[in-house]
């Protein structure tokens, strides 16, 4: 009996050794708490994990050993996860339309933080909600660009209505707070600049003081090998921003990253099932796989190809076709990608950046999509 190896020094390590035929996705605990330890070392406020972008119970472990207290979550589902992994911690029930079922089961689990952004949902609240000490925050949205797709098309009220919810939230006795996401991977900081003079505006019009004021997700992970988000600047520039637009009413400052969380903090390694007549590219992940946002939200550029001895493909670059390997003619990343001339049958594409919304994605269709899990210490190959 011998005992296998759990943790591994690099994806190269693993790859050259098991020579795996379904996708693997490498994990770096390391760099999921560096992420959690620069958004509290740089956040003026406090930082919350939305459980969302990735609810691997070890991503959870870690951000909590690295010291996150607060944890965003859409479901039952999720607010179970983390009272038993983090029992501790505040939970903030912000998905703005639950049904009564879900209310119960967030009362029954003492979630004491909620978000709105209708009068209807409101109104569940207020009938099932105890007020007393019960933070409610409006969620209200803006036309500002920025993030790589508009989350306002879903959710947000728009001001004039979070201007008439805040009195009712005050007026119902709960604490009453403001919150909005500007748009998941944004790169541009004045986004959130818009966002909080624009809160600051509806507490004055609605004559209530807010406790907290939650600036959201859509800090941007690391895709594009020539661009490094700078998340610092957007943490200076919101301090600044709530400071000189509330003045003396400042409130509580509260973000909840997800994708800035976990994003960094894995790697997809995929393996060349075929090249096709020297064109195609088939991969054994695509995306009905872990790579379901590439169409929606843009290619990750930071890739890398490995051969099955675990040496880099250095070739010229040549613009490749990419399927994935179900079939369905969807199954194809967006574009041209450039990937090194000298790739072949069995070779592995390791993408960085592959932590947020590939892990919950994966939808098994056709059969595929039996991804692994390998711990490693480091990402780089
Ligand atoms: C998805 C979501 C987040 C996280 O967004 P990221 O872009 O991954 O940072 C935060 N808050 C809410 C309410 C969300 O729905």
């Amino acid at each position: 009996m011998g005992l296998s190896k759990t943790i591994w020094t690099n994806p190269t390590e693993f790859l050259k050794t098991q020579q795996p035929d379904n996708p693997v996705l490498f994990f770096a605990p390391s760099a999921a708490q560096a992420a959690a330890r620069r958004f509290i070392d740089g956040f003026p406020g406090l930082v919350t994990y939305a459980v969302k972008s990735n609810p691997g119970e070890a991503m959870v472990e870690n951000l909590a050993a690295a010291g996150i207290r607060g944890y965003d979550c859409a479901s039952p589902f999720e607010i179970d996860l983390i009272r038993r992994l983090a029992p501790d911690a505040a939970i903030h029930y912000n998905n703005p339309v639950r049904a009564r079922h879900e209310i119960a089961h967030a009362v029954a689990r003492g979630v004491k933080s909620y978000s709105v952004d209708s009068k209807s949902e409101l109104q569940k609240l207020i009938e099932m909600v105890p007020a007393s000490g019960t933070e409610i925050s409006v969620r209200f949205k803006l036309p500002v660009a920025g993030a790589a797709y508009n989350f306002g098309a879903k959710f947000g009220a728009t001001v004039d209505l979070a201007v008439e919810l805040l009195k009712r939230v005050a007026a119902a006795g709960y604490i009453p707070s403001i919150t909005f996401h500007p748009g998941t991977q944004c790169t541009d900081p004045h986004a959130w600049e818009a966002y909080i003079r624009e809160a600051a505006n509806i507490t004055k019009a609605a004559g209530v003081r807010i406790a907290r004021l939650n600036v959201g997700g859509g800090f941007p992970s690391h895709r594009m090998a020539a661009i490094v988000p700078q998340i610092e600047d957007t943490f200076t520039l919101i301090d600044r921003v709530a400071t000189e637009a509330f003045g003396a009413d400042r409130p509580e400052l509260v973000c909840e990253p997800g994708r800035a969380l976990c994003g960094d903090a894995y790697a997809l390694a995929a393996r060349v099932k075929a090249l096709r007549d020297d064109t195609h590219v088939f991969l054994n992940d695509g995306v009905y796989g872990s790579l379901t946002e590439l169409p929606m939200i843009g290619v990750i550029d930071r890739i890398e190809v490995l051969s099955p001895q675990g040496q880099k493909r250095l070739g010229d670059e040549l613009p490749r076709i990419i399927f994935g390997p179900t079939c369905d003619s969807v199954d194809r990343l967006p574009g041209d990608i450039p990937l090194p001339g000298d790739l072949a049958e069995g070779d592995y594409v390791i993408w960085q950046g592959m932590g947020s919304y590939s892990t919950v994605t994966n939808t098994r269709f056709n059969g595929f999509g039996d991804v692994q899990i390998a711990t490693v210490l480091t990402l780089k190959l």
